[in-house]
């Protein structure tokens, strides 16, 4: 086996973006950064948390929320063009 193969394998500190937490692995490395640990994981947390850097999910829910607006009012505007007609109809009735 080789003895000396130019590879220092020692301590890295991990440090995690996510919560803040660090904690020593064996590495290559000096330190390594994570976005998220299982510290901080929605496997090991089971909450719900998105790691979100550019606001993607942000815009996704108020998109989601916008649409949702939109479908209310649709189907109340249907509903109540249903009552108009029934209403015409029964006048109709009444008018005979
Ligand atoms: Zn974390």
């Amino acid at each position: 086996m080789a003895k000396d193969t130019g590879i220092k394998y020692t301590k890295a500190q991990v440090h995690c973006r996510g919560c803040g937490a660090s904690f020593e692995v064996g590495s290559t490395k000096e330190s390594i950064e994570v976005e998220v640990c299982s510290n901080c994981h929605p496997f090991y947390t089971g909450e719900q948390k998105f790691v979100d850097t550019k606001g993607l999910v942000e815009k996704f829910q108020r998109k989601q929320q916008i649409a949702q607006k939109l479908r209310q009012r649709k189907k109340q505007t249907k509903t109540k063009s249903k009552q108009q007609t029934n209403q015409s109809l029964k006048d109709l009735l009444q008018n005979l």
